[in-house]
C-alpha cells in the first residue's frame, strides 16, 4: 500500500457493538467508528442480515438497470429530510461533493465560495473546495474560481458572494478542522445571502448527516433548507456509499449523460443503508445520540481538568480542546487503556463514536479521560 497514510500502529481484526479487537486480541471502546462511519457500531445483526440477504440475491447491477434497494433508499432519504428532490448515489464523500460541484456548473456560473478550514475530500474538485493549505499545496494548480473565506464570518460571506457565484459550500460543523461549530445564525445568513444572489447553498453533511449531531440532518436543527446536500460516511453502515441530494428544481440540472459512476447505488450497500436507517429510527438512536452527546460534553466539562481547555460539538461529534498536551500523545495513552480516540488536530481530540454508544460506556470514558491525560 502507498505511504499516503503513514504507517498505522494498530491492526484491527473484528468488532462487536461499540467495541473492536486488534490482531493481538486487545479490546478497545471505539470512539472513532471508522471516522464517523459505523453508526450502528460493528457487526450489527440487522446490517449483517440485510447484506447477506441482498448479496445472495443480486450484488451489482450498474446504472443501466434500476434496483429496488437504491430506489427505496432515495425515497427514504428525501422523506427523512422532509424535502422534495432527487438523489444521485456515489461511493464516497469526495464523489458526492464532486457531484454537487458539477451540478453547480450547470447553473451557467462557475465562481465558488468555500470556507477556510473546511474539508470536502481529496479528489481535485473537492480538494479545491477544501480550505486546508497543506492538503492543497502539493497539488496545485487546482480548479480556478474558488474563494475561501473565514468560517462563521457573515460579513466575509456578504463580501464574497455576488451575482456570478454558482455556489457556497459549507459544513454545518467543520469536522476535520477539529469539530468547529459556527456562531448561531451563520447557516441562516448563508441561506439568505445565497438566495439574494441566486447562488446555490451546498451543505456538506458527509460528516454531520444521518443522526450524528442528534437530528437526521444538521440543517433541520437550524431550520435551513439547502439547495444541495451531500452525505457519505454513516450512510452505508460501514460500506462505501455517498449521496448528492438536490432539492426541488435543482435536481433537474443534470440530464442523461451528464454524470455517472459504475458502483453508485449498489444494491448491497443500499440494502445496508436502508437497514441502518430503519434501526436508527426503531431504536430511537437520533434522540439517544443527542442525549449521550450532552452527557459527554457535561462530563468532560465537569472534570475541570487543567489540561482540558474546552469541549465543543453536538450529538456524538465532539471536540475536546487540550491545553499543554498533544492530542497524539493523549490518544496513544488512551489506546493503552482500551479507548480509540482521534487526535484530529495537534491540540484537539475528536470523538465520533457509534450512535449506539451506551450511557455507561460514555460515562466510563469520561471517568478514565484524566488518566489518559496524565499518562501522556
Ligand atoms: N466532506 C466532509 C465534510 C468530510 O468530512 C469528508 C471526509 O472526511 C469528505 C467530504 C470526504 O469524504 P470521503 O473521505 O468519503 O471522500
Amino acid at each position: 500500500m502507498m505511504n499516503n497514510y503513514g504507517t498505522p500502529k494498530l491492526a484491527l481484526e473484528r468488532g462487536e457493538g461499540a467495541y473492536v479487537w486488534d490482531t493481538d486480541g486487545n479490546r478497545y471502546l471505539d470512539l472513532v467508528s471508522g471516522i464517523a462511519v459505523n453508526a450502528l457500531g460493528h457487526a450489527h445483526p440487522a446490517i449483517v442480515a440485510a447484506v447477506t440477504e441482498q448479496i445472495g440475491k443480486l450484488a451489482h447491477t450498474s446504472n443501466l438497470y434500476i434496483n429496488k434497494p437504491a430506489l427505496e433508499l432515495a425515497e427514504r432519504l428525501l422523506d427523512l429530510a422532509g424535502l422534495t428532490g432527487k438523489v444521485l448515489f456515489t461511493n464516497s464523500g469526495a464523489e458526492a461533493v464532486e457531484t454537487a460541484l458539477k451540478l453547480s456548473r450547470r447553473t451557467g456560473r462557475s465562481k465558488l465560495v468555500a470556507t477556510t478550514g473546511g474539508f470536502h475530500g481529496r479528489t481535485m474538485g473537492a480538494l479545491t473546495l477544501t480550505g486546508q493549505e497543506p492538503k492543497r499545496t502539493p497539488f496545485q494548480p487546482l480548479l480556478p474560481g474558488v474563494t475561501h473565506i473565514p468560517y462563521g464570518d457573515v460579513k466575509a460571506l456578504e463580501d464574497a458572494i455576488d451575482d456570478e457565484t454558482a455556489a457556497f459550500i459549507v459544513e454545518p460543523v467543520q469536522g476535520e478542522q477539529g469539530v468547529v461549530v459556527p456562531p448561531e445564525g451563520y447557516l441562516q445568513a448563508a441561506r439568505e445571502i445565497t438566495t439574494k444572489h441566486g447562488a446555490l447553498l451546498i451543505l456538506d453533511e458527509v460528516q454531520t448527516g444521518l443522526g450524528r449531531l442528534g437530528s437526521w440532518f444538521a440543517f433541520q436543527q437550524v431550520g435551513v433548507v439547502p439547495d444541495i446536500f451531500t452525505l457519505a460516511k454513516g450512510l452505508g453502515a460501514g460500506l462505501p456509499m455517498g449521496a448528492c441530494i438536490a432539492v426541488g428544481d435543482n435536481a433537474n440540472l443534470f440530464v442523461p449523460g451528464h454524470h455517472g459512476t459504475t458502483f453508485g447505488g449498489n444494491p448491497v450497500v443500499a440494502a445496508a443503508a436502508l437497514a441502518m436507517i430503519n434501526a436508527i429510527a426503531s431504536e430511537g438512536l437520533v434522540e439517544h445520540t443527542a442525549a449521550v452527546g450532552k452527557e459527554i460534553v457535561a462530563g468532560v466539562e465537569n472534570l475541570g481538568h487543567p489540561n482540558i481547555a474546552g469541549v465543543r460539538g453536538a450529538g456524538l461529534l465532539i471536540g475536546i480542546m487540550l491545553r499543554g498536551k498533544k492530542s497524539a500523545d493523549v490518544a496513544a495513552a488512551a489506546e493503552k487503556t482500551g479507548y480509540l480516540i482521534n487526535p484530529i488536530q495537534p491540540e484537539v481530540i475528536r470523538l465520533a463514536p457509534p450512535l449506539i454508544l451506551t450511557h455507561d460506556d460514555a460515562a466510563r470514558f469520561v471517568a478514565d479521560l484524566p488518566s489518559a491525560l496524565e499518562g501522556s
